[in-house]
């Protein structure tokens, strides 16, 4: 069965070096019309988000060129690394969880690769060379002229929207505004751009035109990640092999004797975008997308049996470990810390300080005795902008005690801007209880406190 398996998804089965394109056949069903709702609104989202702006930011931009990041419209810069290193923890957290439980089910639904793959590219190829076996059809047979322009046409629309998607994903790290400067002024400004649009169009060209199913089975990490991150209680697409087995064709007139439920038509190794028969037990390539559920579902409809020959199991149902319970109370656990990481991350965003700053004793300085008996520190001060808009401020001393003379007056920082300031904090003698008291100083906007800086204040005690 294997080998026909093969010949059928490879075409030429004797050049076996050379890697051959897969046919797929045409999915349908009710994963599938499932499946189209969640992938169309992800990618309406995909190509929206670098256009939607919050405050005059983008809502979603990660600059890695000029080291800065746009979250849900809140601008992030290497200061607030901390918050990027968590929100990377809390990534990689979820990953484990989400696959523990629900196994690979993020790569065949919500990856952009399978995605664009499946409901986009592969879509125009059915419609412009037809299903599988008329695909197979057309690459095996002479070259006409019909068969140049149906290549011509598919590759051209190929290239159109891979040229789309490059603009979409550089959109996504230099910013839209900077996209659109690439667009409309002479190329010779932006040559660096340019030459990143057409590098990430042949790219993704590439990808979609011939590299397809490598990505998922070889080259994406996660999908290797799999086989270590999967237990017992997983949740993934399988064959019910005690069911289906022995397997045997069902002949017109005849009843299927001792066989089991699987009738061996193929259906679920055709519409495999991935080139597996799930009937041979769970595999590294499978990316979850419930295709041959679909296909199994339509036969069992048509032969009076039960639905779901192929369906969601866990490892430990399908390998039949005597009485193996599913335990839900892990599931529910575990989606419950998901949720929660990403509440904390999602705080930590919302919660995150405009003004970014660092405050330090002017080098070498202590403390300096006033003609009118006071006593004062001089310190350096930077601040940054965070808001994505202009901002005006004052600092304040916590302590009503101190006052602050500003050095150099600044009051108001630009939009994305930064400022150096020199100021001292003055306090009566009389007041001082140690040589070194911890104090804070505040910056305020808008009547609220948007950061507070913590130094020491040193001044010679009991004086
Ligand atoms: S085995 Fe089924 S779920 Fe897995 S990739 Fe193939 S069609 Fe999709
Ligand atoms: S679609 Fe169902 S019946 Fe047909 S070969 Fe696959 S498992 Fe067997």
């Amino acid at each position: 069965m294997g080998a026909g398996v093969n010949e059928r998804r490879a075409g030429q089965p004797n050049q076996k070096k050379k890697r051959q394109r897969l046919y797929v056949k045409r999915p349908g069903g009710q994963f599938y019309n499932y499946r189209q709702w969640v992938g169309y609104g992800l990618l309406v989202f995909l190509l929206a988000a670098p256009f939607i702006k919050i405050g005059g930011n983008p809502f979603l931009m990660f600059n890695i060129v000029e080291r800065k990041f746009s979250i849900f419209g809140n601008i992030f810069y290497p200061q607030d690394l901390h918050i990027f290193v968590f929100g990377m923890l809390i990534i990689m957290v979820c990953i484990v969880l989400f696959t523990a439980v629900f196994g690979r089910v993020w790569c065949g639904w919500t990856c952009p690769q399978t995605i664009f793959m499946e409901l986009v590219f592969r879509r125009i190829e059915y419609w412009i060379e037809g299903d599988w076996t008329q695909q197979r059809k057309l690459d095996e047979g002479p070259n006409t002229d019909a068969k140049a322009w149906k290549k011509l046409l598919k590759h051209t629309i190929f290239l159109a929207i891979s040229f789309v998607i490059s603009n979409i994903f550089l959109a996504y790290i230099i910013g839209v505004d900077a996209l659109f400067r690439i667009m409309t002024d002479p190329v010779e400004q932006h040559i660096g751009g340019f030459v990143s649009i057409v590098i990430f169009t042949l790219l993704f060209y590439g990808v979609f035109a011939y590299v397809r199913e490598i990505v998922c089975t070889t080259i994406c990490p996660y999908g290797r990640l799999q086989g270590v991150l999967l237990d017992e209680q997983s949740m993934t697409v399988a064959y019910n092999e005690k069911r289906g087995e022995p397997r045997g064709k069902l002949r017109k007139g005849e009843t299927d004797g001792d066989n089991g439920d699987c009738i061996d038509c193929n259906l679920c190794v055709q519409v495999c975008p991935t080139g597996i028969d799930i009937r041979n037990g769970i595999q590294m390539e499978c990316v979850s997308c419930t295709a041959c559920i679909d296909a199994c579902d339509a036969v069992m409809e048509k032969i009076d049996k039960p639905k779901r020959l192929i369906g969601f199991y866990t490892l430990g149902e399908i390998e039949g470990k005597g009485e193996f319970k599913r335990n839900k109370t892990r599931q529910v656990i575990y989606t419950a810390i998901l949720v929660f990481l990403i509440g904390i991350f999602g705080y930590m965003i919302f919660s995150r300080s405009e003004i970014g700053g660092s405050l330090l004793r002017a080098t070498g300085s202590t403390y300096q005795i006033r003609p009118d008996g006071t006593v004062s520190n001089l310190y350096t001060l930077e601040l940054m902008n965070k808001s994505g808009h202009e901002i005006d401020f004052e600092l304040v001393p916590e302590d009503p005690d101190l006052q602050l003379q500003l050095v150099n007056k600044i009051h108001k920082l630009t939009k994305d801007g930064s400022a150096k300031m020199s100021f001292f904090l003055i306090g009566k003698r009389e007041n001082v209880q140690s040589y070194k008291t911890k104090v804070s100083v505040h910056v305020i906007s808008e009547g609220k406190v948007v950061e507070k800086l913590k130094t020491t204040f040193i001044a010679p005690p009991g004086s």
